[in-house]
């Protein structure tokens, strides 16, 4: 059915890039819910027509078109994109146009297959004819994201600021629901609550556009904290910890990971999940690191122009970094003047972790050099249990899953891995269960060790 034509590779330079969205329909594929629409938000304020696409209505499409060797989350996305092209082209009808939609896929550099997914869904778009000139708009980490040719230039540099503030409050938001709702007084209170505490942010960031309001949004995510506690149980005991790394769209996306959090709250935890800002200063200390390096050599072996290339390089990735970390330093002081929420690892601290026991390298890159130092951040903050969650197959979530179980067995810490693909396993809720058995008898052993010291 899906055949790859003649012109495969003409598309994929022509098709597949960063393209101007000025008059374009832009479409998201929901990954974190909160952050998605957020960013789809920061969109629609800087005048484009941006929207969050249905996820996980069927995956009918996205399993024909695949040959079922690719990762899962290629499949969701690429069925995600089918089912709302299908249903614009019903509603439509004859005044249904492919051209006026770009499906945003970005990229990434390194060994893994996601530097992939953009490629083969395009040659997948080209072998539909009602669909080949539907474009699919890009960024990759190989430029931190870099929004080049998509968004006016004069508004590049605001945009980027914006869109990175969306993801800190996504992170955030998500992280004050996992904090406050397994100590709901009223069971839904706090779905509810964040419910209407999204759309109270989307609309802040489509009404603010390229404005920069930081003390008002900072007033505002300090109301939503203040009605979230007052939907706590403030004498219920402090339950135990659970810590979730792993692939970030899995991690991420409840309809992947069959609802991972709630089953693990249903069992007794509260879980913190690696967050998506983690994701973006990861990318953006590795520039940092490989153009440090690139400099040493370029100056080592006499070429000076290059290296100070490599230098100016160094300073604006730092810069970003800097900028980033600070930001999320501000936004959560707010928080945490009447919360106790967790802020995202210092990415050069995860790194710190990795000198100290010599059990991985960032310098092999991956999202596993993020999991197994989280891994052993979680260790350090004294969680009760950790989980490495990934699209069955995943190569960085296998590494992590092999070079983290003995480091945390070493360190007496439960630790469960879990690969998901589409099917249902009959017996993950008794093996959830069996986990968090070892999770509290962890943490009662924790507080007797407190209370004896
Ligand atoms: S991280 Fe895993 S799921 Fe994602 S592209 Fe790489 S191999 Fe596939």
């Amino acid at each position: 059915m899906y055949r790859t034509e003649s012109s495969t590779f003409q598309s994929l330079t022509q098709k597949l890039g960063q393209f101007d969205l000025s008059g374009k329909k832009f479409l998201i594929p929901e990954m974190n819910r909160i952050g998605c629409h957020l960013m789809a938000g920061v969109f629609q304020g800087f005048g484009i027509d941006a929207a969050v696409m249905p996820t996980f209505q069927s995956l009918k499409q996205g399993k024909e078109a695949t040959s079922g060797k690719e990762c899962f989350p290629c499949q969701v996305t690429l069925s995600d994109l089918f089912n709302y092209l299908d249903a614009e082209k019903q509603r439509l009808g004859g005044a249904f146009d492919p051209e006026r939609y770009v499906y945003f896929m970005p990229e990434a550099t390194g060994p893994c297959r996601f530097g992939m997914y953009n490629k083969f869904q395009r040659i997948v778009l080209d072998s539909i004819p009602e669909y080949k000139d539907v474009k699919i708009g890009s960024l990759t980490t190989e430029n931190s994201y870099s929004l080049e040719g998509m968004v006016d230039p004069s508004q590049t540099r605001q945009f980027r600021k914006k869109a990175y503030l969306s993801v800190i409050v996504g992170d955030i938001l998500d992280r004050l629901l996992w904090r406050i709702r397994p100590y709901e007084c009223d069971r839904g209170a706090a779905d509810g609550w964040m419910e209407q505490a999204m759309e109270d942010m989307c609309r802040f960031f489509v009404e603010t556009g390229a404005e920069f309001p930081l003390e008002s949004l900072k007033s505002r995510i300090e109301k939503i904290v203040e009605d979230g506690t007052s939907l706590m149980d403030r004498q219920m005991e402090r339950k135990p910890r659970v810590g979730i790394v792993g692939e970030i769209y899995l991690r991420s996306h409840t309809h992947s990971n069959q609802d991972l959090v709630r089953l693990l709250e249903r069992c007794g935890a509260e879980v913190v999940v690696a967050s998506i800002s983690e994701w973006m200063d990861f990318t953006a200390y590795d520039h940092v690191r490989r153009s440090h390096n690139a400099c040493v050599l370029e100056m080592k072996t006499g070429h000076f122009r290059e290296a100070l290339a490599q230098l100016k390089k160094n300073i604006i990735y730092r810069m970003t970094l800097n900028y980033q970390q600070k930001m999320q330093d501000e936004l959560y002081a707010g928080v945490n003047r009447s919360m106790d929420l967790e802020k995202p690892h210092r990415v050069g601290d995860l790194e710190a972790y990795f000198s100290k026991n010599d059990t991985y390298t960032f310098e092999v890159g991956t999202e596993a050099s993020l999991s197994i130092a989280g891994l052993l951040a979680y260790v350090k903050d004294g969680y009760d249990g950790v989980v490495n969650v990934y699209p069955f197959t995943c190569m960085p979530g296998t590494i992590t899953a092999s070079v983290a179980k003995p480091l945390m067995s070493q360190s007496d810490m439960p630790c469960l891995d879990v690969a998901y693909d589409e099917t249902i396993q009959p017996g993950r809720e008794a093996t959830i269960e069996t986990f968090m058995y070892q999770v509290k008898k962890r943490q009662a052993r924790q507080s007797s060790n407190q209370d004896s010291a």
